[in-house]
């Protein structure tokens, strides 16, 4: 069965894109722990991250760098967190926090609630800042 993920990818469930190209997809986090916190995700279904080939591993990186970029433009902040988790989906993944005080880095810390609106306004502007 196909990963939240690869539905998200594939636009069979809804997402707050942010940006893709051939190789990855990027779109807000539902629970987030800061306005912008993103999600990096390869196109090919791979549960673990240390499981991705090099080369993809590093287009991984590069490619979260041009959305944290776009991120830190939009997002005031003192700069963009990165974390690797993959407890709840087994679809490699970065998690990419705009945070001024590393207590907002904490996975554990309470999640934010923001209407569909908040979502779509902030995806807008980031999305519009990204350079591939
Ligand atoms: P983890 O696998 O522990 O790194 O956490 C998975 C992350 O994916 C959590 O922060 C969830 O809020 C997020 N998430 C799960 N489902 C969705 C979804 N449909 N859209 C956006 N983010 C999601």
């Amino acid at each position: 069965m196909s990963s939240i993920f690869t539905k998200i990818i594939n636009k069979e469930i809804p997402s707050y894109k942010i940006a893709e190209d051939n190789n990855f997809y990027a779109f807000l986090d539902i629970n987030p722990l800061a306005k912008g916190h993103t999600l990096v995700v390869p196109k090919t279904e791979i549960d673990y991250i240390f499981d991705i080939n090099d080369d993809l591993l590093s287009d991984m990186m590069i490619f979260a760098k041009k959305v944290a970029k776009a991120i830190k433009q939009e997002i005031p902040c003192n700069r963009v967190g990165v974390l690797v988790i993959g407890d709840e989906v087994p679809h490699a993944h970065i998690h990419l926090i705009p945070f001024n005080n590393v207590k907002e880095m904490s996975i554990l810390s309470p999640k934010l609630k923001l209407t569909t609106q908040e979502f779509k306004e902030i995806a807008e502007k980031i999305s519009k800042q990204v350079k591939l």
